[in-house]
């Protein structure tokens, strides 16, 4: 898949470490590695304003749609239009939809379809993936 924003490894961990990018940032957002449940930072943070890719800036969801799915990551129930791209993941053994940022490919998380109303559904995210912005 071709993404807007092209950069190499390098470029990338150098990016997140000027952001102070939580650890394992890039394992997540490029190598679609999955943060340990409850750990992440933004997993009980309620503040208002705006969630954006870690590493391009991408505003990706608003505070306003952040829910407590109980499942130890930050869930939101619906993505700014256009923001994200959705693929299919068979990985372990799975049939997910992954979801990744459209403009730099980042991994964020999956979306279910077990999300409350009114769209139903859960975008589980990986804390490490996202830059909370206050109104
Ligand atoms: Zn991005």
């Amino acid at each position: 898949m071709d993404f807007p924003i092209k950069k190499t490894d390098a470029e990338w961990r150098e990016i997140l470490a000027a952001k102070g990018a939580e650890r394992g940032a890039f394992e997540v957002t490029r190598q679609a590695h999955t943060e340990r449940p409850f750990t992440g930072k933004y997993e009980e943070i309620w503040a208002d304003g705006s969630y954006h890719c870690i590493c391009c800036g991408n505003h990706l969801f608003d505070a306003g749609t952040k829910f407590d799915a109980g499942c130890g990551w930050p869930s939101f129930w619906k993505a700014v239009p256009g923001a994200i791209t959705e693929i299919t993941d068979r990985s372990h053994g799975m049939v997910r939809t992954e979801v990744v940022c459209s403009r730099c490919g980042a991994h964020l998380g999956h979306v279910f379809e077990d999300g409350p109303a009114p769209t139903g559904l859960r975008y589980c995210m990986n804390s490490a993936s996202l830059e909370h912005q206050g109104n």
